[in-house]
């Protein structure tokens, strides 16, 4: 595990033992120059507080540059909530207790850390920290939240994934386009829809075999997941887990367009070189899968969430790219370079600009 970065960015880090639990909750804000620091809470057994507040410190400034890169008027934020072992909530009530605690933790901060779903987190979950805390954020439809993320991810990447073709490849759209989506889950299942409907050549993989019915239905041809990364293709999409794109592995690449929803896709940064060396076209993540935050900062406008803002806000991912691939043919670095340049600098700005006024 990475050690605390070495200078403090952040602008605050706030860890406490639960009175409820015992256990750790915290809450790293990283910035909030451009508004509150936004960022899911991650429930997840550590080995060790160090290891958390860590974990928690590199998500946050993660928030802040893919917030800052969707120009939203938003900063980051993480927040952890440490297990020390997989067992550690089995005691009765002891989820409720460390939700709750959890909540006390994101309170205390006053709204400069807004929280949501992450990894380990149920909608569920969710629900028993909004009865502590108002700085909840994706919560249902009904509770006037802005309900489920995925659908709009699906929507994001697939824009994302129609300028990179447009721009690498001079496609028109994805007609005829032969596509690798790894990973049918809440985002690739979509994805891999939208593509088939746009009448692409779809290839699909999953490490669950029961998601072979996804390729059934949308009569896609199924691919073992270790071969996905080497079909012959115009596009791969990995919708899947971290650090699919590796020095070890791009060597297998064959598509010259890589878009996916996936996070972390570099397994290091210096992976975006490489992958520039070879042609390829790499969309940086956090520029192709900010749909999600997007679809929260409409449910914080003063109006509320509102449907019909929230996919033209999301449609403007397209936007985004196209100022990032400009950015990097413009100044000869690679697309992840420009898309750090734009957030850097709109941090810098600090200006709070609403998507609509960009
Ligand atoms: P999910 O858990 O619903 O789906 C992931 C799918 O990937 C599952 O079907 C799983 O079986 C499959 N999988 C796991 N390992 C695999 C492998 N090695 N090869 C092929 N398939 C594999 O997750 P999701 O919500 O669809 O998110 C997918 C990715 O997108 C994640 O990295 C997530 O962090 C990222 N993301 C999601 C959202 C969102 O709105 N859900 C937003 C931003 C980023």
């Amino acid at each position: 595990m990475e050690p605390y970065p070495a200078t403090l960015e952040h602008e605050d880090l706030l860890v406490r033992r639960g009175r409820r639990s015992g256990l750790p909750t915290m809450v790293a804000v990283h910035s909030t120059a451009r508004g509150p620091g936004l960022g899911g809470c991650r429930m997840w057994v550590y080995d060790g507080t160090e290891a958390a507040v860590a974990d928690a410190m590199r998500l946050a400034r993660a928030m802040t540059f893919k917030a800052a890169a969707a120009g939203l008027p938003m900063g980051g934020g993480k927040g952890v909530i440490m297990l020390p072992s997989a067992d550690a909530l089995s005691r009765r009530g002891a989820r409720t207790a460390v939700l709750r605690d959890f909540a006390e933790t994101v309170d205390a901060l006053g709204g400069a850390y807004l929280t949501a779903e992450d990894v380990g987190v149920t909608t569920r979950d969710m629900e028993v920290v909004a009865t502590g805390t108002p700085y909840v954020t994706g919560r249902p439809r009904r509770h006037g939240g802005s309900g489920d993320p995925s659908p709009w991810t699906a929507i994001g990447v697939e824009i994302a994934m129609r300028v990179a073709v447009q721009q690498r490849l001079g496609a028109a759209d994805l007609a005829g386009l032969r596509i690798v989506v790894s990973g049918l889950g809440h985002v690739g299942a979509r994805l891999a829809a939208a593509c088939a409907e746009a009448g692409a050549q779809l290839v699909v993989a999953d490490i669950d075999p029961r998601k072979r019915e996804v390729a059934d239905r949308l009569g896609a041809r199924w691919v073992d997941p270790d071969a996905a990364l080497a079909v012959s293709a115009d596009v791969f999409a990995p919708c899947a887990l971290n650090g699919v794109l590796s020095h070890a592995t791009i060597g297998r690449l064959s598509a010259p367009v890589v878009v996916g929803a996936a996070n972390n896709q570099l397994a290091t940064d210096d992976v975006a070189e490489e992958l520039a060396a070879r042609e390829v076209l790499w969309i940086p993540d956090f520029v192709a899968n900010a749909a999600g935050i997007i679809n929260i900062a409409v449910e914080l406008r003063p109006e509320g969430y509102d449907v019909r803002q929230a996919r033209a806000d999301v449609l403007r991912i397209g936007d985004t790219v196209r100022l990032v691939l400009a950015e990097a043919a413009a100044a000869s670095i690679t697309p992840l370079e420009a898309a750090m340049r734009i957030a850097r600098r709109r941090v810098a700005e600090g200006a709070a600009v609403t998507p609509s006024a960009r």
